[in-house]
């Protein structure tokens, strides 16, 4: 957890442009934005992947998707749409293993992705 590179910018190690905060959840700009839009949104806890998330984290992925309607709201793009997703493991291109939801759009978006 030490080296991971979410919980560096959790603690202001690493710089991050905020988008959203509250006590559990995190969102900031995509370093490297794939749309007009593209915020992750991370819980403060660290966890790997989606794949070990618990029963005891039923809450904290509520307030993921919560996070991410106020990020929707903030960067305009509710009425147009946006898309929410989590890439699990690094063969469906997860490349920072602290979860994260991406809230991308902005732009038309084609299904189904790459
Ligand atoms: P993944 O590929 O794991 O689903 O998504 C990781 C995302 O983190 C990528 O979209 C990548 O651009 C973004 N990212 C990687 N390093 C940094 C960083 O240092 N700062 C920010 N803001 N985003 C980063
Ligand atoms: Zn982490």
């Amino acid at each position: 957890m030490s080296d991971c590179l979410f919980c560096k910018i959790l603690d202001g190690q690493i710089p991050s442009a905020e988008v959203y905060s509250d006590e559990h959840v995190y969102a900031f700009e995509d370093i490297n934005p794939g749309a007009p839009c593209h915020v992750l949104v991370i819980p403060r806890r660290h966890i790997a992947t989606a794949h070990d998330l618990g029963a005891q984290d039923q809450e904290l992925v509520g307030r993921l998707y919560l996070a991410a309607q106020q990020v929707a709201e903030k960067k305009g793009v509710v009425e147009s749409g946006y898309r929410l997703v989590m890439n699990v493991g690094a063969g469906a291109g997860q490349s920072v293993f602290h979860i994260h939801l991406h809230v991308i759009g902005g732009r038309d978006l084609s299904w189904p992705p790459g």
